[in-house]
């Protein structure tokens, strides 16, 4: 049996609170059920579906947010089946078409896609088939800057709307609409046209990840008029989380962890950059799996080829960019690891449920560094400055700041997340998603909740500020690492070469591990007292980054108007600046209504603390 998330409010929008529709009782309920198993060879319907499918058939614009692999396409293939017209559905990628147009094509059911790299006289063919007598498709695929760029496809929309055969409209991943979403596509920000051309064909809007912004920003931006929300849990109770500390040995850990627990089961191991992927999937055949690697820089057909011998088992293990995963439909996806930071909770949420489609335990580890955060950022940077010039050059609107703005604060957000060693995992991503968790429910399915133990929340006020004049005293022109060196009293060559020495914070913080010391200051930079400033330095790409001081956050700090409390595991003492005052670990927030970050990059970290007391 698959996962059956819990409904937590089925119909969000005011005046939509609504148990009509999952009635049984519609004029098409027969039909409905037969076609789905007669066609689609389902025997019943996952949650939601059914509401969202008599919505959409009562005429209603529909949002609807539900998890990957939850089934949201059932919802427009089947109306679309039953209703006489065509279905227009935008998705993003060429390769998300074809994969649903070829499921389609098996259950007997007509679709066709029009894309810009399609030869012009196979494009003129569809598109006179669509306004034939007897248009033939049920279904008509679009990519989005079709919409955006065709007055063709506009004029035959619209002739098949004059003659009501326009039946629906759906926008696929439409979380890509909102520049706050992990997966923003300015052609997505053109669809409003659709709904203001033909207000009278309903609109299905469907994603897997929507923050609360987002969710108004795509709503706004389609124009949708009392738009019905269905969503569920994002809550995936077979997926166990876990964020290992990242260390050099990196890929014989997870070697060892597969061997130990998924030996010879599929998986997705996601890497940040091409070569990256490259030198994993080598490792892993050395030590005898069959891996393989997939990225953007392949040709498509070598792509599809990998893609394919996974899908048959003849590879067990892809290592990949994000560029692998839409639209992936395999159940049985035993483990997704990430071998760097995602870029975002979204993404990273998302990524995370490719595993365990079919409701079986599944693993999803994430191997975090602190570097690792300065090296994304980088690529973030690098990655706004080539979308600007993308999207000023489609001449509509420049935000590339925008943009590079909410990239940078997504990707804080991740830090904070694998900093953060007390709270249970699906707690914080199921805040992301605005959706409240009671944490006792994870039974014990993630790492944080694993460590069966109390917590204490502790004013780490002063040493903050320690740490920020430290990073004045030294010009700002010092990475995080250095700091820590010289605020633990550290007499490295480096530091003596810098007289820093002879600093009065010099060894201030010596009582401190450097596991605390750490996570206090990667907090400062979670909560952007401090800012990394990024830069390539040197030819081969890689990248250093020194410390800068936010004075307008800090200023807040000084003048005592602000205290910094971070919340760590009862174990851990906090020099003499304590004051320990027991709360229960897990589901609860710090007294500042944050949740407490940090989480320590040197295992076992409690071991070695030296308490003043
Ligand atoms: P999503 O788009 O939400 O990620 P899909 O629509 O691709 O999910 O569906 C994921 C898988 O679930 C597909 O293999 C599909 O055939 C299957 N599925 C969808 N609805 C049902 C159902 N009612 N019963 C059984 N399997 C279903
Ligand atoms: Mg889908
Ligand atoms: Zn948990």
């Amino acid at each position: 049996e698959p996962y059956i998330p819990q409904i937590i409010d089925v119909n969000y929008i005011e005046g939509s609170n609504d148990q009509k529709w999952n009635s049984r009782d519609f004029p098409w309920t027969r039909k409905l059920e037969a076609n789905n198993k007669k066609v689609f060879g389902n025997h019943s319907f996952r949650p939601n579906q059914r509401e969202v499918i008599n919505a959409t058939m009562s005429g209603y614009d529909v949002f609807v947010l539900m998890p990957t692999g939850g089934g949201k396409s059932l919802t427009y293939q089947l109306p679309a089946l039953i209703c006489p017209g065509i279905t227009l559905v935008i998705s993003p990628l060429v390769s998300l078409i074809q994969d649903q147009i070829m499921h389609l094509l098996q259950a007997n059911i007509p679709a066709a896609y029009l894309s810009a790299n399609m030869d012009w006289s196979e494009q003129q063919e569809i598109l006179r088939e669509l306004t034939s007598d007897y248009c033939k498709y049920k279904l008509l695929y679009v990519t989005p800057e079709k919409v955006a760029k065709s007055d063709v496809l506009l004029r035959h929309l619209n002739i098949l709307n004059s003659r009501d055969l326009l039946a629906r409209i759906v926008i696929d991943e439409a979380h890509c609409v909102s520049q706050w979403g992990h997966d923003f596509r300015p052609d997505y920000q053109g669809l409003g046209i659709l709904k203001q051309k033909f207000p009278k064909t309903p609109v299905l809007a469907l994603t897997a990840t929507a923050t609360a912004s987002v969710k108004e920003d795509v709503v706004q931006a389609l124009g949708l008029i009392n738009c019905i929300i269905f969503r569920q849990s994002f809550n995936r109770p077979n997926l166990w989380y876990s964020v290992i500390p990242k260390t050099k040995k990196c890929v014989e850990d997870i070697d060892k962890f597969i061997k130990e627990n998924h030996f010879d089961e599929c998986g997705i191991i996601y890497c940040l950059s091409r070569m990256d992927c490259e030198k994993v999937a080598e490792k892993l055949q050395e030590y005898g799996h069959k891996a393989a690697f997939y990225h953007g820089n392949m040709d498509p057909a070598q792509r599809a080829f990998i893609q394919k011998q996974w899908s048959k088992d003849e590879i067990n293990i892809i290592c990949a960019t994000v560029a692998f995963g839409m639209g992936i439909n395999k159940p049985d996806v035993r483990f997704v690891i990430h071998h760097s930071l995602p870029k975002s909770i979204e993404g990273y949420h998302q990524e995370c449920g490719r595993a365990g489609r079919d409701g079986q335990r599944s693993s999803c580890l994430l191997y975090y560094s602190y570097s690792d955060y300065i090296r994304v950022k980088h690529m973030i940077s690098q990655g706004a400055a080539e979308q600007s010039s993308l999207i000023t050059g489609h001449g509509r609107f420049n935000n590339s700041g925008r943009i590079l703005e909410t990239n940078t604060e997504n990707l804080l957000r991740m830090v904070g997340y694998c900093e953060n060693d007390v709270d249970c995992r699906r707690l914080v991503q199921l805040l992301h998603f605005g959706e409240k968790f009671d944490s006792t429910h994870c039974q014990k399915t993630c790492d944080n909740c694993c460590k069966t133990r109390s917590s204490v929340d502790k004013d780490v006020t002063n040493i903050a500020k320690q740490l920020v004049e430290l990073v004045k005293l030294t010009g700002q022109q010092f990475s995080s690492s250095h700091i820590l060196e010289v605020y633990r009293g550290s007499l490295s060559q480096f530091v003596k070469k810098h007289r820093h020495e002879t600093l009065s914070l010099h060894g201030v913080g010596k009582h401190l591990a450097k596991g605390e010391a750490s996570r206090i200051i990667h907090h400062l930079v979670v909560e952007e007292y401090l800012l990394e400033d990024v830069k390539k330095s040197d030819i081969y790409g890689s990248v250093s980054s020194v410390l800068k001081v936010n004075e307008s956050k800090v200023k807040n700090l000084f003048s005592g108007r602000q205290a910094i409390i971070i919340r760590f595991p009862s174990t851990v003492k906090v020099g003499k600046l304590s004051k320990p005052e027991v709360t229960p670990a897990k589901g609860s927030l710090t007294t500042s209504g944050k949740l407490s970050p940090p989480r320590v990059d040197t295992p076992a970290q409690s071991q070695s603390i030296v308490d003043l007391n």
